[in-house]
């Protein structure tokens, strides 16, 4: 079903480019809000609650896991595509779909494995992300993955080497032609960075790594620290953090809807096919804002995910990777029957891309645990 509010560039399922399998129509619901069905009742999205964001889950409950992640990435993705008459189904799809590649242990997992599968292609999450949803789910009868509509692969497929966008067909065409992805992809893109941006403000702060001072020295925060404490001067830290917090995030989702409005007036484009074939994302902060939420990134990078504390867990961590790599590399036949039957007869390559997908397919508590019983 067609959306009648829908702006003429958003991505729309009556001029869709489709499923590969084909499929009948459901009776009740929009082909994307199908797709983020099929993603939320999928097996990897499940598996997001026990996989690390920044915080390895057993460091705390009240930490952002992948999961409640992907549900910040949502809706304030759904927020801005309302706002801008696109595709909110879509969006919701992308954005809860973005992180389904993600390996246990958060960054540190994944370029551990990256340097395990060095000389057999490599691993990238999100990549993996569109091989869960493509491959890996087995879930329908008739087909493979989950038979998403192109949009929402194409939404999931962030970046890609021209190597790999070669083999991948049509959601790797863009890569090579330089093209854009449709707006929904754009805004899913975004939304994921001012999620983690804010929410990491406010779980490095809960873990003791980041302080108020530190905080100060980034205008975004400064900003708003000023008026909440003007209004406020009594108001204990934890609250004062969520207030500024909330703040930050209103101020920089209603510039990226404003900006982005202001570039799609400019650019007028009249189909999904005009905003890709422009030169430049639509979807865009100010250039003011974009910077603050930059360095804003910046700082995180440097004093969070650089924290001593995070890399004294990033060295334990890649020694679990390293180890269950080497053991199921070494003999196949340590994964469950339906990851060594699947890697029994490949090469070296085909089979370490198997035993890449049973570790990034494992939550954390999953991976020690594995890594513990190899041990014994
Ligand atoms: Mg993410």
């Amino acid at each position: 079903m067609g959306v009648d509010s829908l702006a003429p560039y958003a991505a729309d399922e009556l001029r869709s480019r489709g499923r590969k399998y084909d499929e009948p129509r459901a009776a009740y619901r929009g082909e994307y809000q199908r797709d983020r069905d099929r993603i939320i009742h999928s097996t990897g999205f499940r598996r997001l609650v026990y996989k690390t964001q920044v915080f390895v889950n057993h460091e705390g409950d009240l930490y952002r896991t992948r999961l409640t992640h992907s549900l910040e990435v949502s809706q304030i993705g759904r927020t801005v595509a309302v706002a801008l008459n696109l595709n909110e189904a879509l969006t919701e799809a992308i954005c809860l779909a973005h992180d389904l590649g993600h390996t246990p242990f958060g960054h540190a997992g994944q370029d551990t494995l990256n340097a395990c599968m060095r000389d057999f292609g490599g691993f990238e999450h999100n990549l993996q992300s569109l091989r869960v949803v493509d491959v890996l789910e087995a879930k329908y009868a008739d087909f493979p993955g989950l038979n998403l509509m192109f949009e929402t692969r194409e939404g999931i497929l962030k970046h890609c080497s021209v190597r790999n966008a070669r083999e991948l067909g049509d959601v790797g065409e863009r890569f090579l032609e330089r093209k854009q992805p449709g707006l929904e992809a754009q805004i899913a893109n975004i939304a994921d960075a001012i999620a983690y941006n804010n929410h990491d403000v406010d779980d490095g702060f809960r873990a003791g790594l980041l302080s108020l001072d530190q905080l100060r020295e980034q205008d975004l925060f400064e900003t708003h620290y000023s008026a909440v404490h003007r209004r406020y001067p009594d108001l204990e830290d934890r609250r004062l953090i969520y207030e500024i917090i909330r703040r930050m995030i209103g101020t920089v989702v209603t510039d990226l809807i404003e900006e982005t409005r202001r570039r799609i007036e400019t650019a007028r484009p009249r189909s999904i096919d005009d905003v890709r074939d422009a030169g430049n994302p639509m979807v865009s902060m100010s250039e003011g804002v974009y910077g603050q939420h930059v360095s804003l990134k910046k700082f995180l990078n440097q004093h969070l995910y650089r924290h001593e504390q995070k890399l004294a867990m990033t060295r334990k961590v890649q020694t679990v990777i390293e180890e269950l790599f080497a053991a199921y590399s070494d003999d196949v036949r340590r994964m469950p029957p339906e990851f060594a039957e699947a890697a029994a007869n490949l090469d070296e390559v085909g089979k370490s891309r198997i035993v890449a997908d049973y570790i990034a397919g494992m939550t954390d508590r999953y991976a020690i645990a594995a890594h513990e019983g190899l041990m014994d």
